[in-house]
Protein backbone atom coordinates (compact mmCIF):
# COMPACT_ATOMS: atom_id res chain seq x y z
CA UNK A 1 0.00 0.00 0.00
CA UNK A 2 1.57 3.55 -0.91
CA UNK A 3 0.93 5.94 1.83
CA UNK A 4 1.02 9.89 1.76
CA UNK A 5 2.39 12.04 4.43
CA UNK A 6 0.41 14.56 5.67
CA UNK A 7 0.68 17.53 8.82
CA UNK A 8 2.23 13.98 10.92
CA UNK A 9 -0.68 11.60 9.30
CA UNK A 10 0.18 8.92 7.10
CA UNK A 11 -2.53 8.37 5.02
CA UNK A 12 -3.78 4.88 2.35
CA UNK A 13 -3.69 6.56 -1.14
CA UNK A 14 -6.76 4.15 -1.31
CA UNK A 15 -9.25 5.06 1.20
CA UNK A 16 -13.02 3.45 1.90
CA UNK A 17 -15.70 5.11 0.65
CA UNK A 18 -18.70 3.79 3.27
CA UNK A 19 -21.78 4.74 1.37
CA UNK A 20 -22.27 1.57 -0.86
CA UNK A 21 -22.17 -1.40 1.59
CA UNK A 22 -24.02 -4.49 0.05
CA UNK A 23 -27.06 -4.14 1.59
CA UNK A 24 -30.05 -6.57 2.62
CA UNK A 25 -33.70 -5.73 3.42
CA UNK A 26 -34.79 -6.54 7.05
CA UNK A 27 -38.55 -6.03 8.18
CA UNK A 28 -39.22 -4.06 5.03
CA UNK A 29 -35.98 -1.91 5.47
CA UNK A 30 -32.67 -1.99 3.57
CA UNK A 31 -29.84 -2.02 6.07
CA UNK A 32 -26.56 -2.64 6.01
CA UNK A 33 -25.57 -6.89 5.57
CA UNK A 34 -22.83 -6.82 8.17
CA UNK A 35 -22.28 -10.15 7.19
CA UNK A 36 -21.00 -8.88 3.90
CA UNK A 37 -19.85 -5.82 4.79
CA UNK A 38 -17.81 -6.97 8.05
CA UNK A 39 -15.12 -9.25 5.64
CA UNK A 40 -14.92 -6.11 3.47
CA UNK A 41 -13.03 -4.29 6.48
CA UNK A 42 -11.15 -6.38 7.49
CA UNK A 43 -9.57 -7.40 4.40
CA UNK A 44 -9.04 -3.17 3.79
CA UNK A 45 -7.16 -3.32 7.33
CA UNK A 46 -5.07 -5.96 6.60
CA UNK A 47 -3.98 -4.78 2.93
CA UNK A 48 -3.53 -0.95 5.12
CA UNK A 49 -6.42 1.19 4.16
CA UNK A 50 -6.76 3.33 6.87
CA UNK A 51 -8.76 5.77 5.88
CA UNK A 52 -12.38 5.25 6.27
CA UNK A 53 -14.70 8.18 5.14
CA UNK A 54 -18.84 8.12 6.40
CA UNK A 55 -20.98 10.68 6.82
CA UNK A 56 -24.35 11.66 8.60
CA UNK A 57 -26.61 10.58 5.46
CA UNK A 58 -25.18 7.26 4.31
CA UNK A 59 -26.90 4.22 4.22
CA UNK A 60 -30.49 5.89 5.53
CA UNK A 61 -27.91 7.26 8.53
CA UNK A 62 -27.08 3.82 9.57
CA UNK A 63 -23.35 4.54 8.28
CA UNK A 64 -21.71 5.77 11.44
CA UNK A 65 -23.07 3.46 13.32
CA UNK A 66 -21.71 0.53 11.31
CA UNK A 67 -18.01 2.15 10.58
CA UNK A 68 -18.40 2.41 14.75
CA UNK A 69 -18.92 -1.13 15.17
CA UNK A 70 -16.43 -2.62 12.37
CA UNK A 71 -13.67 -0.43 13.29
CA UNK A 72 -14.53 -0.37 17.52
CA UNK A 73 -12.61 -3.82 17.08
CA UNK A 74 -9.28 -2.47 15.94
CA UNK A 75 -6.60 -0.05 17.88
CA UNK A 76 -7.80 3.22 17.58
CA UNK A 77 -5.13 4.43 16.38
CA UNK A 78 -4.81 2.32 13.43
CA UNK A 79 -7.23 3.79 11.62
CA UNK A 80 -8.54 7.62 10.45
CA UNK A 81 -12.08 7.75 10.80
CA UNK A 82 -13.77 10.71 8.53
CA UNK A 83 -17.29 11.69 9.12
CA UNK A 84 -19.33 14.76 8.06
CA UNK A 85 -21.65 17.67 9.04
CA UNK A 86 -24.89 17.29 6.82
CA UNK A 87 -24.25 20.96 6.17
CA UNK A 88 -27.57 20.90 3.68
CA UNK A 89 -29.99 20.08 6.55
CA UNK A 90 -28.79 22.12 9.17
CA UNK A 91 -31.34 25.53 10.15
CA UNK A 92 -29.74 26.67 13.45
CA UNK A 93 -26.54 26.47 15.19
CA UNK A 94 -28.11 24.35 17.86
CA UNK A 95 -29.23 21.27 15.18
CA UNK A 96 -25.61 21.26 14.23
CA UNK A 97 -24.54 20.88 18.09
CA UNK A 98 -27.12 17.71 18.82
CA UNK A 99 -25.97 16.73 15.57
CA UNK A 100 -22.48 16.72 16.13
CA UNK A 101 -22.71 15.03 19.68
CA UNK A 102 -24.86 12.27 18.10
CA UNK A 103 -22.13 11.37 15.75
CA UNK A 104 -19.43 10.66 18.47
CA UNK A 105 -22.34 8.51 20.06
CA UNK A 106 -22.95 6.39 16.58
CA UNK A 107 -19.67 5.88 15.95
CA UNK A 108 -18.34 5.21 19.30
CA UNK A 109 -14.94 7.15 19.51
CA UNK A 110 -13.68 10.16 21.29
CA UNK A 111 -11.98 12.29 18.50
CA UNK A 112 -12.29 12.26 14.40
CA UNK A 113 -9.40 12.28 13.12
CA UNK A 114 -11.20 13.91 9.66
CA UNK A 115 -14.18 15.98 9.57
CA UNK A 116 -16.06 18.26 6.84
CA UNK A 117 -18.52 19.97 6.23
CA UNK A 118 -20.75 17.81 3.65
CA UNK A 119 -21.23 19.00 -0.08
CA UNK A 120 -20.66 22.62 -0.08
CA UNK A 121 -21.90 24.92 -2.44
CA UNK A 122 -22.21 28.66 -1.98
CA UNK A 123 -26.22 28.03 -0.61
CA UNK A 124 -25.00 25.92 1.81
CA UNK A 125 -22.13 27.19 2.89
CA UNK A 126 -23.50 30.53 3.28
CA UNK A 127 -26.46 29.64 5.54
CA UNK A 128 -24.07 27.12 8.08
CA UNK A 129 -21.46 29.93 8.00
CA UNK A 130 -23.59 32.45 8.96
CA UNK A 131 -25.37 30.50 11.56
CA UNK A 132 -22.08 29.79 13.23
CA UNK A 133 -21.36 26.02 12.12
CA UNK A 134 -17.98 26.75 11.07
CA UNK A 135 -16.64 28.84 13.79
CA UNK A 136 -18.07 26.05 16.25
CA UNK A 137 -16.28 23.21 14.46
CA UNK A 138 -13.46 25.36 14.22
CA UNK A 139 -13.67 25.36 18.24
CA UNK A 140 -14.41 21.47 18.35
CA UNK A 141 -10.82 21.57 16.51
CA UNK A 142 -8.90 23.26 19.10
CA UNK A 143 -10.39 21.19 22.04
CA UNK A 144 -8.92 18.37 20.05
CA UNK A 145 -12.43 16.80 19.16
CA UNK A 146 -11.44 17.06 15.25
CA UNK A 147 -7.82 16.80 14.34
CA UNK A 148 -8.33 17.82 10.58
CA UNK A 149 -10.92 20.01 9.50
CA UNK A 150 -12.09 20.15 5.68
CA UNK A 151 -14.64 20.20 3.50
CA UNK A 152 -16.25 18.21 0.61
CA UNK A 153 -17.40 20.35 -2.48
CA UNK A 154 -20.07 20.39 -5.42
CA UNK A 155 -19.96 23.93 -7.13
CA UNK A 156 -17.97 26.06 -9.35
CA UNK A 157 -14.49 27.05 -9.41
CA UNK A 158 -15.66 30.40 -8.28
CA UNK A 159 -17.21 29.16 -5.49
CA UNK A 160 -14.72 26.94 -4.50
CA UNK A 161 -12.53 30.37 -4.32
CA UNK A 162 -15.08 32.56 -2.25
CA UNK A 163 -15.51 29.89 0.35
CA UNK A 164 -11.36 29.66 0.28
CA UNK A 165 -11.00 33.47 0.66
CA UNK A 166 -13.36 33.31 3.57
CA UNK A 167 -12.82 30.34 5.68
CA UNK A 168 -9.64 28.20 6.27
CA UNK A 169 -9.68 24.59 5.86
CA UNK A 170 -6.69 21.63 5.74
CA UNK A 171 -7.98 19.88 3.13
CA UNK A 172 -11.37 19.53 0.75
CA UNK A 173 -13.02 16.33 -0.74
CA UNK A 174 -13.72 17.05 -4.70
CA UNK A 175 -14.75 15.11 -7.90
CA UNK A 176 -12.29 14.40 -9.61
CA UNK A 177 -11.29 12.14 -12.30
CA UNK A 178 -9.94 11.84 -16.07
CA UNK A 179 -13.38 12.60 -17.13
CA UNK A 180 -14.71 15.46 -14.99
CA UNK A 181 -10.93 16.62 -15.33
CA UNK A 182 -12.20 18.83 -18.60
CA UNK A 183 -15.94 18.22 -18.93
CA UNK A 184 -15.99 19.34 -15.39
CA UNK A 185 -13.25 21.59 -14.64
CA UNK A 186 -12.00 19.37 -12.31
CA UNK A 187 -8.79 20.72 -13.08
CA UNK A 188 -9.77 24.05 -12.15
CA UNK A 189 -10.73 22.98 -8.91
CA UNK A 190 -7.79 20.95 -8.06
CA UNK A 191 -5.57 23.87 -8.92
CA UNK A 192 -7.16 26.34 -6.86
CA UNK A 193 -7.51 23.92 -3.94
CA UNK A 194 -3.57 22.52 -4.23
CA UNK A 195 -2.32 26.40 -5.21
CA UNK A 196 -3.35 27.26 -2.08
CA UNK A 197 -1.77 24.68 0.15
CA UNK A 198 -4.46 22.17 0.49
CA UNK A 199 -4.48 18.45 0.08
CA UNK A 200 -7.01 16.94 -2.33
CA UNK A 201 -9.63 13.74 -1.16
CA UNK A 202 -10.35 12.54 -4.12
CA UNK A 203 -14.38 11.12 -4.60
CA UNK A 204 -16.19 9.99 -7.57
CA UNK A 205 -12.33 8.55 -9.06
CA UNK A 206 -14.21 6.26 -10.84
CA UNK A 207 -18.12 8.43 -11.01
CA UNK A 208 -20.19 6.12 -9.47
CA UNK A 209 -19.28 3.35 -11.90
CA UNK A 210 -19.23 5.03 -15.48
CA UNK A 211 -15.96 4.96 -16.07
CA UNK A 212 -16.14 0.80 -15.23
CA UNK A 213 -18.52 0.63 -18.11
CA UNK A 214 -16.98 2.24 -20.80
CA UNK A 215 -18.80 3.08 -24.42
CA UNK A 216 -17.75 -0.13 -26.77
CA UNK A 217 -15.16 2.35 -28.72
CA UNK A 218 -13.60 3.88 -25.70
CA UNK A 219 -13.27 0.34 -24.46
CA UNK A 220 -11.56 -1.23 -27.69
CA UNK A 221 -9.19 2.47 -26.55
CA UNK A 222 -8.09 0.70 -23.84
CA UNK A 223 -7.70 -2.37 -24.33
CA UNK A 224 -5.64 -1.74 -27.43
CA UNK A 225 -3.40 0.46 -25.21
CA UNK A 226 -2.84 -2.05 -22.26
CA UNK A 227 -4.88 -5.45 -22.17
CA UNK A 228 -3.82 -5.98 -19.22
CA UNK A 229 -5.54 -2.90 -17.54
CA UNK A 230 -9.22 -3.10 -16.34
CA UNK A 231 -11.34 0.20 -16.95
CA UNK A 232 -11.36 0.81 -12.72
CA UNK A 233 -7.39 0.23 -12.17
CA UNK A 234 -6.73 3.00 -15.67
CA UNK A 235 -9.27 5.66 -13.16
CA UNK A 236 -8.18 4.39 -9.74
CA UNK A 237 -4.49 4.96 -10.79
CA UNK A 238 -5.09 8.53 -13.12
CA UNK A 239 -6.24 9.87 -9.76
CA UNK A 240 -3.47 8.22 -7.29
CA UNK A 241 -0.67 9.54 -8.96
CA UNK A 242 -2.27 12.73 -9.37
CA UNK A 243 0.16 15.42 -7.52
CA UNK A 244 -1.96 16.39 -4.12
CA UNK A 245 -4.09 14.03 -3.88
CA UNK A 246 -4.18 12.61 -0.03
CA UNK A 247 -6.30 9.21 -0.63
CA UNK A 248 -8.87 8.27 -3.49
CA UNK A 249 -12.20 6.83 -2.08
CA UNK A 250 -13.56 3.85 -3.11
CA UNK A 251 -17.00 3.54 -2.66
CA UNK A 252 -16.88 -0.45 -2.85
CA UNK A 253 -19.24 -3.04 -2.40
CA UNK A 254 -18.01 -6.16 -3.10
CA UNK A 255 -14.44 -8.16 -2.08
CA UNK A 256 -13.49 -8.43 -6.04
CA UNK A 257 -13.43 -4.94 -6.17
CA UNK A 258 -11.93 -4.01 -3.03
CA UNK A 259 -8.71 -6.20 -4.39
CA UNK A 260 -8.72 -4.89 -7.79
CA UNK A 261 -8.03 -1.35 -5.83
CA UNK A 262 -5.69 -2.57 -3.54
CA UNK A 263 -3.85 -4.37 -6.12
CA UNK A 264 -3.74 -0.86 -8.07
CA UNK A 265 -2.37 1.05 -5.22
CA UNK A 266 0.24 -1.47 -4.09
CA UNK A 267 1.76 -0.90 -7.20
CA UNK A 268 1.68 2.51 -8.65
CA UNK A 269 3.67 3.90 -11.42
CA UNK A 270 3.32 7.19 -12.64
CA UNK A 271 1.21 7.43 -16.25
CA UNK A 272 3.09 8.19 -18.99
CA UNK A 273 2.42 10.65 -22.06
CA UNK A 274 0.78 8.12 -24.42
CA UNK A 275 -0.87 6.77 -21.19
CA UNK A 276 -2.39 10.53 -20.73
CA UNK A 277 -3.02 10.56 -24.82
CA UNK A 278 -4.96 7.21 -24.61
CA UNK A 279 -6.87 8.27 -21.53
CA UNK A 280 -7.86 11.89 -24.02
CA UNK A 281 -9.30 9.60 -26.55
CA UNK A 282 -11.22 7.55 -24.11
CA UNK A 283 -13.01 11.06 -22.53
CA UNK A 284 -13.73 11.74 -26.63
CA UNK A 285 -15.23 8.64 -27.02
CA UNK A 286 -17.36 9.42 -24.10
CA UNK A 287 -18.54 12.87 -25.01
CA UNK A 288 -19.87 11.42 -28.00
CA UNK A 289 -23.01 10.02 -26.05
CA UNK A 290 -25.79 11.66 -24.32
CA UNK A 291 -25.42 10.57 -20.42
CA UNK A 292 -26.84 12.00 -17.87
CA UNK A 293 -24.06 12.79 -14.93
CA UNK A 294 -25.47 10.67 -12.04
CA UNK A 295 -23.07 9.09 -9.31
CA UNK A 296 -25.64 7.38 -8.49
CA UNK A 297 -25.51 8.61 -4.59
CA UNK A 298 -28.88 8.56 -4.03
CA UNK A 299 -29.41 11.71 -2.12
CA UNK A 300 -31.71 12.88 -4.25
CA UNK A 301 -34.36 9.96 -2.93
CA UNK A 302 -34.68 11.23 0.86
CA UNK A 303 -36.31 14.32 -0.78
CA UNK A 304 -38.41 12.52 -3.01
CA UNK A 305 -41.94 12.16 -1.76
CA UNK A 306 -43.60 9.99 -4.23
CA UNK A 307 -40.50 6.96 -3.71
CA UNK A 308 -38.99 7.87 -7.56
CA UNK A 309 -36.25 5.41 -8.05
CA UNK A 310 -34.01 8.18 -9.71
CA UNK A 311 -30.60 6.64 -9.73
CA UNK A 312 -31.56 3.35 -10.98
CA UNK A 313 -33.34 4.85 -14.08
CA UNK A 314 -30.77 7.11 -14.98
CA UNK A 315 -28.31 3.90 -14.87
CA UNK A 316 -30.50 2.05 -17.05
CA UNK A 317 -30.66 4.91 -19.54
CA UNK A 318 -27.08 5.32 -18.69
CA UNK A 319 -26.47 1.42 -19.26
CA UNK A 320 -28.13 2.23 -22.42
CA UNK A 321 -27.03 4.71 -24.32
CA UNK A 322 -23.39 2.99 -23.51
CA UNK A 323 -24.05 0.42 -26.13
CA UNK A 324 -27.20 -1.32 -24.57
CA UNK A 325 -30.11 -3.40 -26.81
CA UNK A 326 -32.69 -0.49 -27.68
CA UNK A 327 -35.12 -3.13 -27.79
CA UNK A 328 -34.51 -4.79 -24.65
CA UNK A 329 -34.16 -1.05 -22.96
CA UNK A 330 -37.68 0.07 -24.38
CA UNK A 331 -39.42 -3.57 -23.21
CA UNK A 332 -37.84 -2.83 -20.00
CA UNK A 333 -39.25 0.74 -19.66
CA UNK A 334 -42.55 -0.49 -20.87
CA UNK A 335 -42.32 -3.13 -18.29
CA UNK A 336 -41.20 -0.47 -15.79
CA UNK A 337 -44.24 2.06 -16.09
CA UNK A 338 -46.12 -0.12 -14.44
CA UNK A 339 -43.70 -0.28 -10.95
CA UNK A 340 -44.81 2.59 -8.59
CA UNK A 341 -41.25 3.70 -8.48
CA UNK A 342 -41.02 4.22 -11.59
CA UNK A 343 -40.52 8.08 -13.86
CA UNK A 344 -44.22 8.33 -14.52
CA UNK A 345 -45.02 8.59 -10.58
CA UNK A 346 -42.90 11.94 -10.82
CA UNK A 347 -45.28 15.43 -10.09
CA UNK A 348 -42.55 17.64 -11.08
CA UNK A 349 -42.03 18.79 -7.75
CA UNK A 350 -38.58 19.69 -8.08
CA UNK A 351 -37.74 18.34 -4.47
CA UNK A 352 -35.16 16.47 -5.38
CA UNK A 353 -33.26 18.89 -7.47
CA UNK A 354 -31.47 21.35 -4.50
CA UNK A 355 -29.89 18.43 -3.15
CA UNK A 356 -28.19 16.65 -6.00
CA UNK A 357 -24.45 17.60 -6.02
CA UNK A 358 -24.16 17.15 -9.93
CA UNK A 359 -27.20 19.85 -10.52
CA UNK A 360 -29.18 17.58 -12.26
CA UNK A 361 -32.48 19.01 -13.55
CA UNK A 362 -33.79 15.41 -12.92
CA UNK A 363 -37.79 16.10 -12.84
CA UNK A 364 -37.16 17.05 -16.82
CA UNK A 365 -34.82 14.41 -17.63
CA UNK A 366 -36.92 11.72 -16.10
CA UNK A 367 -39.67 13.37 -18.12
CA UNK A 368 -38.06 12.59 -21.51
CA UNK A 369 -36.70 9.41 -20.26
CA UNK A 370 -40.43 8.56 -19.80
CA UNK A 371 -41.24 9.61 -22.95
CA UNK A 372 -39.45 7.40 -24.52
CA UNK A 373 -35.67 7.12 -23.76
CA UNK A 374 -34.71 7.02 -27.61
CA UNK A 375 -35.83 10.55 -27.50
CA UNK A 376 -33.06 11.70 -25.35
CA UNK A 377 -30.25 11.87 -27.94
CA UNK A 378 -27.56 14.48 -29.17
CA UNK A 379 -29.97 17.86 -28.55
CA UNK A 380 -30.11 17.09 -24.80
CA UNK A 381 -26.39 15.98 -24.34
CA UNK A 382 -26.21 16.60 -20.63
CA UNK A 383 -22.48 16.03 -20.41
S1 LIG B 1 -39.36 16.14 -8.98
FE1 LIG B 1 -40.13 14.05 -9.25
S2 LIG B 1 -38.40 12.76 -8.73
FE2 LIG B 1 -37.97 14.80 -7.86
S3 LIG B 1 -38.79 14.75 -5.77
FE3 LIG B 1 -40.41 15.53 -7.06
S4 LIG B 1 -41.60 13.71 -7.59
FE4 LIG B 1 -39.63 12.97 -6.86
S1 LIG C 1 -29.65 12.31 -9.49
FE1 LIG C 1 -28.13 13.50 -8.34
S2 LIG C 1 -28.64 13.18 -6.17
FE2 LIG C 1 -29.71 11.60 -7.37
S3 LIG C 1 -28.36 9.82 -7.33
FE3 LIG C 1 -27.90 10.95 -9.20
S4 LIG C 1 -26.22 12.34 -8.65
FE4 LIG C 1 -27.11 11.61 -6.73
Amino acid sequence: MRYIEFLGERVSVLGYGCMRFPTVEVEGKVVIDEEKSIPLIDRAMEAGVNYYDTAYFYHNHLSEVFMGKALGRYPRDSYYLATKMPCSMIKSLDQAKEIFEEQFVKCGVEYFDFYLMHALDKESFDRNYSLGVYDYLVEQQKLGRIRHFGFSFHDTPTVLEYILDTAKFEFCQLQYNYLDYSVQRADLQWQIATSRGLKVIVMEPLRGGTLVNLPKEAREEMNSHTPSYTPAQWGMRYCMTTEGVLTVLSGMTTMEQLEDNIRTASNLSPLSTSDYDMLERVVERFTSVPLVPCTGCGYCMKKCVRGVYIPDIFRDYNEYVLGGDKESYLSKISALRQDLHYANRCVYCHSCEAICPQHIEISALLRRIQAGAYRLTEEDRYI
